[in-house]
């Protein structure tokens, strides 16, 4: 089995999600006692995120290429960053080792092309939603992406930061996201991508009349399959 390196904190409640997942994955693969082989390296959330209203992307970069260093070093065979907004350095990660980084923008338009599907909405942080890192990662894959309108980024970004990345499920944020889910509905995305790692925590399947796309889920599956591939 090869290491999977976690580089995570962003935010440690998605982070937890990640171990979970990784651990179930494996033992559904290889049964009985069997678990991940994983290293994890939680940075600081509260310094991350002031870097991101900064707009300092590069110093933020320079943190989580230095938390990849510090994994390739303890043995890990490849990277996770478990966030999709902090894939806006994936690169500056990338330049740093010489294992690869299983990027979250592939892993899930892997599992929306294979689910049929091409038009699609996403849901993230305003970075994710409004900038090209992540949605032109996923138009690179033929995907058409749509994003909800700007009230509905505002809030979904708002319960993401003041809510999710502390802890809380809301049922009134719940049923604000169901409504936003279904203008995108009506926007023509044929499943909605939940392109934030703490989303998942919020939002069920039954949430929404269409396929949705759990981001950590996804990643942690990807990261297990090529954990186990020879
Ligand atoms: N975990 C979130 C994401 O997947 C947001 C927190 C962050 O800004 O990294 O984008």
């Amino acid at each position: 089995m090869k290491t999977i390196g976690l580089i995570g904190g962003m935010s440690w409640e998605s982070t937890a999600e990640y171990y979970r997942l990784l651990n179930e994955f494996t033992r559904d693969r290889l049964g009985g006692l069997h678990s991940s082989q994983c290293v994890l390296y939680s940075v600081d959330f509260a310094e991350i995120e002031r870097l991101q209203v900064e707009g300092r992307w590069a110093e933020a970069g320079q943190i989580l290429a230095g938390a990849a260093r510090s994994l390739e070093s303890a043995g890990a065979d490849m990277l996770l960053i478990c966030t999709n907004t902090m894939h806006k350095v994936a690169a500056d990660v990338s330049a740093a080792v010489s294992i690869p980084l299983l990027h979250l923008a592939d892993a899930t338009a892997s599992a929306v092309r294979a689910a049929g599907l091409g038009r699609v909405g996403l849901l993230g942080t305003a970075f994710t939603m409004e900038q090209d890192f992540y949605r032109g990662r996923l138009e690179a894959r033929g995907l058409d992406v749509r994003v909800p309108d700007t009230d509905g980024r505002a809030l979904v970004h708002r319960v993401i930061y003041e809510e999710l990345c502390l802890g809380e499920v809301r049922e009134d944020s719940r049923r604000s996201y169901q409504r936003v889910i279904g203008d995108l509905v009506a926007d023509g995305a044929e499943g909605v991508i939940l392109g934030c790692t703490e989303i998942e925590l919020l939002v069920r399947p039954e949430d929404s009349p269409v396929p949705l796309f759990p981001t950590a889920r996804l990643h942690a599956e990807a990261a297990v399959e090529a954990a186990l591939s020879v």
